[in-house]
C-alpha cells in the first residue's frame, strides 16, 4: 500500500469561506468523504497541497423533497439520501442509486457534491504510480498515449461510473454552481462534456466535466412530472461493494395502456452519463416489441462502451440494455396495478 503523502486540511464552515480558502490555496481540491480523491491520492494520481473539506458547511446539508422538485445539498451524505422518506416516495430512481453506491460504510461518508463530480474511471489510471509509471503513463495523466484507443488522437476514453448523476438526469436534474464569478445554475447535460460520439465536440475526456476553474458544486436540483414512476438498477461484479460494470435509470408515465413518458438514463459505459436520445418517438402506443426493440437500438447507437474496464465493452453494453428493458418492463406493469 502506498502512503499518504503530507497536505493540509482546510474546514470553511460557509459557501463564501470555501470560495476563499480555493483562492487562499493554489492546487487545492475540494473533499466530500473522500471515498475516491483520498484512493486517487494514495495512488499518487494527485497529490494536492490542500484539501477544502465540503463537510463542514451546514448549508450544504439539507434535503428537500416533494411531489413537485427536489434540492439536495452537496455535503449530504449518500446513505442520509437514500434513506430519505420523501426522496424515497417521490424520486425512488434517486433513493435506489443512492442506495446501491459502493458499500455501507462508504454510504456513510461518500456525499452528493463528490459522487455528482466523481473522476472517471479506467484500468489503466486507477492504478498505482509504479504500475502506471511500468506503462508509461497515458493521457489522462502524464503520458502520451491512450491505452485503450492508441490511435485516438488525443481523446481519453475513461468511464463516469457516478450513480447519482443517471437518477437525477431522469428529472431534468441541474447544478447551482459557486466560483470566483458568482453562482449560478447550470444543467446537468450541460456540466458532463466526456467524450460522447454523438456531438464528438467538447470534452477531450482528461477534462469530463465543464466546471470554471474553482468552481464547486452547491446542490443538486430536479423536478418531478406528475404520474411519473422511476427505478434504478445496476450490475457489479461483487453485488455489496463495487463500482457498476453498468447502471440504468427509468422513468415513465402510464396512460391506461399508452406509454406517455419514457426516460432512460445509463451510467458505467461512457465518458459521461448519458440520458438517451429519442425515447419520446416510442412513446403513444402500448409498451410492446416496438418499443423494446426501439429501446435496444436506442442503446447500441449512444452507449459506447470502451475497454476500460476488467469487463469487455460490449458486453457492459448488453448489460446496460438488458438493465434498462427489465426496469421498464417492471414499471410499466407496477403502474398497471397502482
Ligand atoms: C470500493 C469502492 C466502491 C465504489 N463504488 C461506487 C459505486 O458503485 N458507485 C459510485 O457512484 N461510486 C462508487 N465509489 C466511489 C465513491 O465512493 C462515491 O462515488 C462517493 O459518492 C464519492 O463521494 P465522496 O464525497 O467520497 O467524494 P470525494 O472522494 O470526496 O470527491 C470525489 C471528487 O469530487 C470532488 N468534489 C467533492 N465535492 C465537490 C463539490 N461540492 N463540488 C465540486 N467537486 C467536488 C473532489 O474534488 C473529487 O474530485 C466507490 C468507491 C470505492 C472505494
Ligand atoms: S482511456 Fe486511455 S487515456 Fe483515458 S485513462 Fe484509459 S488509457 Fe488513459
Amino acid at each position: 500500500m502506498d502512503a499518504l503523502p503530507e497536505f493540509e486540511v482546510v474546514r470553511p464552515t460557509t459557501v463564501e469561506d470555501v470560495v476563499a480558502a480555493r483562492a487562499a490555496h493554489p492546487g487545492s481540491r475540494l473533499v466530500g468523504g473522500g471515498t475516491d480523491l483520498v484512493v486517487n491520492i494514495r495512488r499518487g494520481i494527485e497529490a494536492p497541497p490542500a484539501l477544502i473539506d465540503m463537510t463542514g458547511v451546514d448549508e450544504l446539508k439539507t434535503i428537500d423533497a416533494d411531489a413537485d422538485a427536489i434540492t439536495v445539498g452537496a455535503s449530504v451524505t449518500l446513505a442520509e439520501l437514500a434513506e430519505h422518506p420523501d426522496v424515497r416516495a417521490h424520486y425512488p430512481a434517486i433513493a435506489a442509486a443512492a442506495g446501491e453506491i459502493a458499500g455501507p460504510t462508504h454510504r456513510v461518508m461518500g456525499t452528493v457534491g463528490g459522487n455528482i463530480c466523481l473522476d472517471t474511471r479506467c484500468i489503466f489510471y486507477n492504478q498505482s504510480d509504479w504500475w502506471r509509471g511500468s506503462n508509461n503513463h497515458c493521457l489522462k495523466t502524464t503520458g502520451e498515449m491512450c491505452h485503450v484507443a492508441p490511435k485516438s488522437k488525443g481523446v481519453c476514453f475513461a468511464t463516469f461510473s457516478g450513480d447519482l448523476a443517471p437518477a437525477f438526469l431522469l428529472f431534468d436534474g441541474e447544478v447551482e454552481l459557486a466560483g470566483p464569478s458568482g453562482r449560478r445554475s447550470l444543467p446537468l447535460t450541460e456540466l458532463y462534456i466526456g467524450y460522447s460520439r454523438q456531438d464528438g465536440s467538447t470534452g477531450d475526456g482528461k477534462t469530463y466535466m465543464s466546471l470554471e476553474p474553482d468552481e464547486f458544486v452547491l446542490r443538486v436540483r430536479a423536478r418531478n412530472a406528475p404520474g411519473l414512476v422511476s427505478g434504478y438498477d445496476k450490475m457489479r461484479i461483487r453485488r455489496s461493494i463495487e463500482y457498476p460494470v453498468a447502471g440504468a435509470g427509468v422513468a415513465l408515465r402510464r396512460d391506461g395502456d399508452t406509454l406517455a413518458d419514457l426516460r432512460v438514463a445509463i451510467t458505467g459505459t461512457n465518458p459521461r452519463p448519458v440520458r438517451l436520445d429519442g425515447t419520446e418517438a416510442l412513446c403513444g402506443g402500448p409498451l410492446d416489441d416496438r418499443v423494446t426493440d426501439g429501446l435496444d437500438e436506442l442503446v447500441r447507437d449512444q452507449i459506447m462502451a470502451m475497454k476500460t474496464t476488467f469487463t469487455p465493452g460490449h458486453y457492459r453494453r448488453r448489460v446496460a440494455g438488458v438493465l434498462a428493458r427489465r426496469l421498464m418492463q417492471r414499471l410499466w406493469d407496477e403502474a398497471a396495478t397502482s
